[in-house]
């Protein structure tokens, strides 16, 4: 089968052996239709966390060739999956951090979603695995890890009724951030220096988006919304600087929520945390649950996700990862 193979931080279309399911005893082959390219393959290639030979993507979606499992899939059914399973039964997972446990971060699908097939476990098809609903496209429902991340987020936040959010960053994360804190009932604002991006944030319900000027102006502009600042600020942009512009936006006692990593690798000042009593929380990746409620809203049309992405053949997989890179789309979905 054809897949896209890392080679030296470019990918390179070869040809692999396909998973056989015999090998495996029980679980299923999945014929991939598509699977986004996600802000975190980039991540692991630059930083070196993904190897020479290994195929990324995670965002997958297709079709059911080959099964043998005590679940309810069958073949030709049409699926979405998160690649991750949690055990449930550790001291990380008895304390609701399904992400830090070490199951989960052993765990994943074979060999990766760049690829023609891709070999899913049982554990996966009992938890992470969705039938896809037949009004959805497989672009739609490419969005089922990505969405479930960011509402995994937003559950961190705890936000509470009448609560502002503001987030920083307003690529597809940003977006999809915007749409879970809407979905969740609350009111969100965005802001990134990019005036397109801006107005995305726009198109895609967000209560006001503001245009990064000079940190004086735009924290000008904040308070004529936020007049103490906001209680929960979601920092889904990479720059260092907005670290600080984060502490600056939110009130005292709020909640920063870090989604993002930043390339060198710089704290939240101790005596701001301190005397503003400021929360600074973490958010990585969904659990089932997150995974179920991410395609729930899909499914229902509650988080809008069609028109973020745009389509890529494999063979044109590195001018996906060049164009989202430049920033010249928003999101890349590869069609296999
Ligand atoms: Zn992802
Ligand atoms: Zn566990």
């Amino acid at each position: 089968m054809r897949a896209a193979i890392l080679e030296n931080n470019k990918f390179v279309i070869k040809d692999v052996p396909k998973p056989i399911l015999d090998e495996y005893g029980d679980g299923a082959i999945i014929k991939v239709t598509g699977c986004g390219l996600c802000g975190s393959d980039i991540v692991k290639m630059r930083t070196g966390k993904a190897k020479n030979g290994s195929v990324l993507g995670h965002e997958v979606v297709g079709e059911i060739v080959e099964i043998n499992s005590k679940t309810h899939f069958e073949i030709g059914d049409i699926v979405a999956l998160g690649h991750h399973i949690p055990c449930f039964n550790c001291q990380y997972c008895w304390g609701g951090s399904y992400s830090m446990c070490r199951h989960f971060k052993m765990t994943n699908i074979i060999p990766g979603g760049f690829s023609e097939y891709i070999y899913v476990s049982e554990e996966h098809l009992h938890n992470t695995v969705f039938n896809v609903n037949l009004n959805l496209s497989h672009v739609e429902a490419s969005f089922l890890e990505p969405l479930a991340c960011c509402i995994r987020a937003v559950k961190r936040a705890n936000l509470r009724d009448n609560s502002k959010s503001l987030v920083i960053g307003l690529g597809s994360i940003g977006i999809l951030m915007g749409e879970a804190v809407k979905a969740f009932g609350n009111k969100v604002y965005g802001c990134d220096l990019k005036p397109d991006r801006v107005s995305y944030g726009e198109k895609f319900g967000f209560d006001k988006t503001f245009i990064l000027q000079t940190e004086e102006e735009t924290l000008q502009s904040f308070s004529e919304f936020a007049p103490v600042g906001f209680d929960t600020v979601f920092l889904t942009a990479g720059a260092s600087s907005s670290l600080d512009f984060a502490v600056k936006s939110v009130r005292d006692g709020g909640t920063i929520i870090v989604f993002s990593s930043i390339k060198d690798d710089n704290g939240f000042k101790n005596n701001d945390i301190y005397y503003r009593e400021i929360t600074v929380m973490g958010s990585y990746s969904p659990s089932p649950m997150d995974l179920e409620d991410s395609m729930r809203l899909i499914e229902a049309g509650k988080v809008k996700v069609s028109g973020i992405s745009t389509v890529y053949s494999l063979e044109n997989i590195n001018e996906a990862l060049n164009d989202t890179v430049s920033n010249k789309i928003m999101k890349a979905y590869i069609q296999i």
